[in-house]
């Protein structure tokens, strides 16, 4: 039987990263993913460009039951020290907007930088490789597998969130969390399009910028409408603060009224609303209402007006759902971080046992943040090894 000083299960983002930072610490280190090939969200993120970081990064950025957890891996590899990764391998990337770094290429040139790193670090690395069974063992754990058995005196769990089950997420992560006794906070599709009882599927590609918000989260961003209901990344981000029956509310002049236009113009009210709102939007708008689309701004009633008005900047709604794990770039939810040690990643109910990632109940904001999570949480646990 193979003896490691670690063992990382789950080769995406934070995996790849904590066994190659591992390694470097002069660790016999085995890495197990069972896809075909290593990291394929890094594949598919970003568009295939890898928002692999935002420069901006804040603790603010991120949810959890514990709004201090993630606070001091954070402070202890920032965005910088990922960026002097990616400069070291020459890899051009542009800065699209706030703070959200993108390859400038393709999103495979990280994660071929992340498995060069593992590499160069010695780290054995298996793929098509699935554990059918954790066991504690005298000197820590035994891992069985369809490869055979191996064992560890660390065993770090990195096999990420539920999203996207095709490429291979799954429930690993959970269930052994609660084999060691841990709990799971409830996980829900997160950073996920909205699904509408009634969408307005004539919209459907139209988008337009609007102020949204949950309770008391406010989102200022570009809204989609889809076949299904809203995506684009004003509902993308106000979806992490979602729970099913929560009412939204949208603002759809972005905050900024109705101009005094629409009181005083001889124009047509269509004419006047399109000057700011997308045609088919505010076509849509005056239908709904059942308000005349040619009659001139000025002779409309205040009644009419204070419609438009309520309508377009009070708009309020329960979506049905979501588009679910299927459709979402994370899981909010996930271990619960209350039996974790916010400075190495160890589990406080069983030594040697580490959390890392996504499967931990910490989600980032859409633009970067969730990897510079995986890459934070796995340095903090590489940094607790002597
Ligand atoms: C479409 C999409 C686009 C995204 N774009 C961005 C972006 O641009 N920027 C950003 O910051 N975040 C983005 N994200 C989120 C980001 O990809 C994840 O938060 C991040 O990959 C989490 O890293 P992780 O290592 O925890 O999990 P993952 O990267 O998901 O890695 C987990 C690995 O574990 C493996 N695994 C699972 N179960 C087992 C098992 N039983 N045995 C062995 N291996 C197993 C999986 O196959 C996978 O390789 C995106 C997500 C999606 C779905």
């Amino acid at each position: 039987m193979q003896k490691f000083d670690v063992i990382v299960i789950g080769g995406g983002a934070s995996g790849l990263h904590a066994a190659a930072l591992a390694g470097k610490k002069n660790k016999t280190v085995l890495l197990i993913e069972h896809n075909r090939e290593f990291g394929k969200k890094i594949l598919i993120s970003g568009g295939g460009r890898c928002n692999f970081t935002n420069s901006n990064a804040s603790p603010s950025d991120y949810q959890s039951s514990n709004k201090h957890f993630f606070k001091s891996a954070l402070s202890r590899y920032s965005p910088q020290d990922f960026i002097k990764l990616i400069d070291m391998y020459k890899i051009k990337w542009f800065e699209k907007k706030e703070g959200q770094l993108f390859c400038e290429n393709s999103a495979k040139e990280v994660r071929d930088m992340l498995v060069r790193e593992c590499e160069k670090a010695g780290v054995e690395l298996r793929l098509n490789t699935k554990v059918e069974d954790i066991e504690e063992s005298d000197t820590g754990f035994k891992i069985c597998s369809n490869i055979g058995d191996f064992t560890s005196n660390y065993l770090v769990i990195a096999t990420g969130g539920l999203s996207i089950p095709p490429i291979g997420a799954t429930d690993f992560g959970y269930r052994i969390a609660k084999q060691f006794g841990h709990r799971v906070v409830q996980t829900n599709p997160a950073l996920v399009p909205f699904t509408l009882q009634n969408p307005y599927t004539e919209l459907s590609g139209v988008s337009l910028p609007v102020l949204i918000k949950v309770g008391k989260n406010e989102i200022s961003e570009d809204l989609l409408f889809t076949h299904k209901g809203f995506s684009g990344p004003a509902a993308l981000k106000i979806s992490l603060y979602w729970n099913s029956g929560d009412r939204i509310k949208i603002d759809f002049t972005n905050g900024k009224g109705l101009s005094s236009q629409l009181t005083s113009s001889k124009k047509n009210i269509l004419t006047v609303l399109a000057e700011t709102l997308p045609k088919r939007f505010s076509e849509r708008v005056l239908s709904d209402l059942s308000i005349e689309s040619s009659k001139p701004a000025n002779q409309l009633s205040r009644k009419d007006l204070n419609r438009i008005t309520e309508h377009l900047c009070h708009y309020s709604l329960i979506p049905s759902g979501t588009e679910g794990f299927r459709k979402a770039e994370v899981t909010r939810g996930g271990v619960d971080v209350k039996d974790i040690s916010s400075q190495t990643m160890e589990s406080k109910l069983k030594p040697g046992l580490f959390f890392i990632g996504e499967v931990l109940d910490v989600t980032g904001q859409l633009g970067g943040f969730n990897f510079q999570w995986a890459w934070a949480s796995a340095h903090a646990f590489a940094e607790s090894l002597e």
